[in-house]
């Protein structure tokens, strides 16, 4: 997969720096060529002698708004850069909430595109023209779109193939899909997004804290079931949303 992502701020996706993307699954996708990341900086299409990619609001009012020549361009130039059709992401606070699925459906893709925001946004027309799908990744704001485009992309890089060791830990964790075996005959399995189960490690024992001894049992038919178990309260109890009637 090759990600682009169009920003003022490029230096936050160096890949070779120990930031975010120069350590552990992202590090290791990218020197395994399962991902590239490329950002654009928008500041090198500004037409503008002091650089500037901003403006301020028609209407009045606080802040500044990204222009549209700049960003236009610069999300034109990067889409040349490599023949896959990239599939564009605005991350803003007024899109669609950041979910699993969605992390799953972008993962499947080959190439995205994604356009982060500084000041009080965009300006509206240019990202009419792009057509972007437009994400958050929660109901506050941030002052950049950069971060958000970090998470997603942290997100994505651990669901491609051969990024993780162990290709079923992503079903595994948090909102991962599970199949649940039916109650009796009549029933069919179904599949739910379900919160994680507890882990332990050594000791066994710690500050008199134990170990739930079914994990110590060697019975993995029984280990299994627990976990389930242990899934489905949680799920339950803390986040009863996800589950379907
Ligand atoms: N005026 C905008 C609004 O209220 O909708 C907020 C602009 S915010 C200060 C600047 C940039 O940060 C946005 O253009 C967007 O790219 C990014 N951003 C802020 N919060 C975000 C969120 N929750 N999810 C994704 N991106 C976010």
């Amino acid at each position: 997969m090759r990600i682009d992502i169009l920003t003022t701020f490029p230096e936050l996706f160096s890949t070779t720096s120990p930031a975010v993307l120069g350590v552990s699954i992202p590090a290791r996708a990218i020197k395994a060529n399962i991902l590239s990341v490329h950002a654009t900086d928008i500041r090198a299409f500004t037409h503008d002698k002091h650089s500037k990619t901003d403006d301020r609001p028609f209407g009045g009012g606080p802040g500044m708004v990204m222009m549209c020549q700049p960003v236009w361009d610069a999300v034109l130039a990067a889409e040349a850069q490599d023949q896959r059709p990239a599939t564009r992401i605005l991350l803003t606070p007024q899109g669609t909430p950041l979910t699993q699925k969605i992390v799953e459906d972008l993962a499947t893709k080959p190439r995205l595109l994604m356009l982060a925001g500084h000041y009080e946004g965009i300006d509206e027309r240019v990202i009419e023209a792009l057509d972007p799908i437009e994400i958050s990744i929660g109901d506050y704001v941030l002052s950049g779109g950069e971060l958000a485009a970090l998470v997603l992309i942290d997100a994505i890089t651990r669901l491609l193939p051969g990024a993780t060791g162990d290709q079923l830990s992503p079903q595994q964790d948090s909102f991962g899909n599970v199949t649940i075996p039916p109650q009796s005959n009549k029933h069919q399995p179904t599949t739910q997004r379900l919160l994680d189960c507890p882990h332990y490690t050594k000791p066994r024992d710690w500050q008199g804290r134990e170990v739930p001894p079914v994990l110590l049992s060697g019975d993995h038919t029984k280990i299994a079931a627990w976990r389930l178990q242990q899934r489905m309260q949680r799920t339950f109890v803390r986040r009863p949303d996800l589950l379907d009637e």
